[in-house]
């Protein structure tokens, strides 16, 4: 989805355009569009991904039973089992065949969704409430004279909101606004009663006909797939028990599906999660690294459940008509979206500093002004970039993969012909780097990837000029230089906001986002910086 269409009540009754704009307006987006995928296939990916490398999701089994060790020591020591979990295999029927199977385990990850027997299990509450607003949902194929059907689109009608999702090949997925005569809601589980509600998909699409009037909206073919659902905006109060168990996904936090966030922040919350469980696990960090998990997805979530509640008021009131002077205006509405869309395109996520447990003389922010549009906390910064060694252009993101290492992006400033005392400082970092116990050896072996970017063109450097310790290998040193037809890169020095006399360190998390910042000199702070959390073999 590239184009976003506003569709507002028109004095002539019905709906008219009110606007077209672009669809994601974050300008950091490396992609500035939208992909609409449905789950399974989503899903799919990953199941095969595990496939090839002889994983399998074991099915149909439920847990019955979690013990965790009240025992200190126990539950410090990364390489113990403290959690006891009795799994019930539902497919083992036949006769004597014992269905129970007890698993001793180092961590336990419930990403067991909205209604989660782990949380509860945990006895975990779920912060927020349930709101008033009732949607319905229909992916069909339609046949229709709506201009915009390709487009996302936000309808807001006398009768009732809508949204359009353009989805693979020919089909649409429409959000429906329902009132809350037509449903009836189980009050015990504050879930839509569907047993007494007397609304189907035919019902759902004769509701959105009336709020695209005077446009014509008839499905070719069956209904694909349909619900109705209660938005509920919940956050867990706790995302870990001791951080040995541990929520994930819908199991920790719930809002509107309007954005598009549900599944994105789920995937979002085990990246986060998965790669600091890596290195407990390895013996690479301490196991206190892995507290930062609840610190920084809870205020993430918290973030995402308030853009949620301003987004699904607006998208759920009445518009402004005549009639109706309090309403939703498309200027009001149109300011949100544009105002809430790093959220709606995934890339709103911004860390609080100081989230590693007790880090000491430093702060990940103190330098922060050396790159003064790389946040530190948020994701590294999209931006081609030629290689030195052949001039073949690179966008950076793909060079800093989730591969569980820590990136040292080191940008040396202009180290071309005469920049004596630039020259100078690069070869002083490169002493400070290689000390025998210093940043890179004190560490287990393949914690760090280094990335050097030079503000000199391709005519007046070779990558052999770097001192060894910043080009590990001929394709780890970049230039801020456009590619051999002048099609794309250069600038990269103003996009990241650093100064090509100065120079910066920029940390990269394994997850992609920025951990701190240092000037070339700041070799220490990153030795500090560092031993807060990994455990030292020197
Ligand atoms: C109408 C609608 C539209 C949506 N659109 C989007 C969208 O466009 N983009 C987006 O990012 N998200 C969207 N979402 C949200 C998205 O579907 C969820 O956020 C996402 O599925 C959460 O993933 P999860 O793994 O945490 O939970 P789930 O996908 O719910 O997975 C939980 C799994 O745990 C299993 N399980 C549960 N309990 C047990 C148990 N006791 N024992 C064993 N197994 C158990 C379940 O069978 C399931 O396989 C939408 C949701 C809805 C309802």
């Amino acid at each position: 989805m590239h184009m976003v269409a506003f569709y507002n009540p028109s004095p002539n009754g019905g709906i008219e355009r009110t606007g077209r704009t672009a669809d994601i307006t974050a300008p950091s987006a490396r992609y500035p569009f939208e992909v609409t995928l449905h789950q399974g296939a989503i899903e799919a990916i990953f199941l095969d991904s595990m496939r090839e490398l002889g994983l399998e999701v074991d099915r149909p089994i439920i847990p019955t039973a979690l013990e965790l060790s009240h025992d200190e020591n126990e539950l410090r020591d990364p390489q113990s089992y403290p959690v006891k979990v009795t799994l019930k295999h539902l497919d083992f029927g036949s006769e004597g065949q014992d269905d129970t199977e007890i698993v001793y385990a180092k961590f336990v990850v419930g990403a067991d969704g909205a209604h989660s027997w782990v949380r509860k299990t945990l006895g975990i509450i779920m912060d927020g409430e349930q709101t008033d607003y009732i949607w319905g949902v229909v992916d069909l194929i339609p046949s229709t004279n709506f201009p915009d059907i390709r487009n996302r689109c936000a309808i807001h009608s006398s009768n009732g909101s809508c949204m359009i999702i353009p989805r693979e090949g020919d089909k649409v997925r429409l959000y429906i606004q329902l009132s809350d005569k037509d449903v009836v809601v189980d009050k015990a589980t504050g879930r839509v009663d569907k047993e007494k509600t007397k609304v189907g998909p035919e019902e759902l699409l004769e509701v959105a006909r009336k709020s695209f009037s005077p446009f014509t909206i008839e499905k070719a073919g069956e209904i694909d797939w349909w619900t109705i659902y209660l938005i509920g905006q919940r956050v867990a109060q706790k995302f870990s028990v001791h951080e040995r168990v541990f929520i994930a996904g819908d199991a920790c936090h719930t809002h509107s599906p309007k954005a598009g966030q549900g599944m994105n922040a789920s995937m979002n919350d085990t990246h986060n999660l998965i790669w600091k469980m890596t290195y407990v696990l390895r013996g690479w960090a301490d196991i206190s690294l892995l507290r930062t998990y609840e610190f920084e997805r809870r205020k993430y979530a918290q973030d995402l459940i308030a853009f949620d509640k301003k987004f699904s008021a607006l998208f759920s009131g009445k518009p402004r008509t005549e009639e109706c002077q309090d309403g939703v205006s498309h200027e009001a509405f149109l300011e949100a979206f544009q105002t809430f869309g790093a959220f709606s395109c995934g890339i709103g996520i911004h860390y609080s500093p100081s989230s590693i447990p007790s880090m000491p003389n430093i702060t990940e922010l103190k330098h922060q002004s050396l790159t003064s549009h790389q946040t530190v906390g948020m994701r590294i910064l999209p931006h081609v970039f030629v290689r030195a060694a052949d001039a073949r252009p690179f966008e950076i993101q793909d060079l800093l993969p989730a591969n569980t290492k820590w990136k040292l992006v080191v940008f040396v400033g202009d180290i071309g012909p005469g920049k004596i005392k630039q020259i100078e400082r690069v070869a002083k970092l490169a002493d400070d780097l290689g000390k025998s116990t210093g940043l890179l050896k004190r560490y287990e072996d393949g914690v760090f990837e280094i990335l050097t970017i030079c503000a000199t063109v391709k005519e007046c450097l070779n990558y052999t000029d770097l001192p060894e310790v910043l080009r590990p290998h001929w394709s780890r040193v970049l230039l801020d230089d456009v590619d051999m037809f002048g099609r794309t890169g250069g600038k990269g020095y103003d996009i990241y906001g650093v100064d090509p006399s100065q120079g910066a360190i920029i940390v990269v998390r394994p997850d992609g986002y920025v951990g701190t910042v240092t000037p070339l000199e700041g070799v220490k702070d990153l030795e500090t910086y560092f031993d807060t959390f990994l455990i030292r073999t020197l």
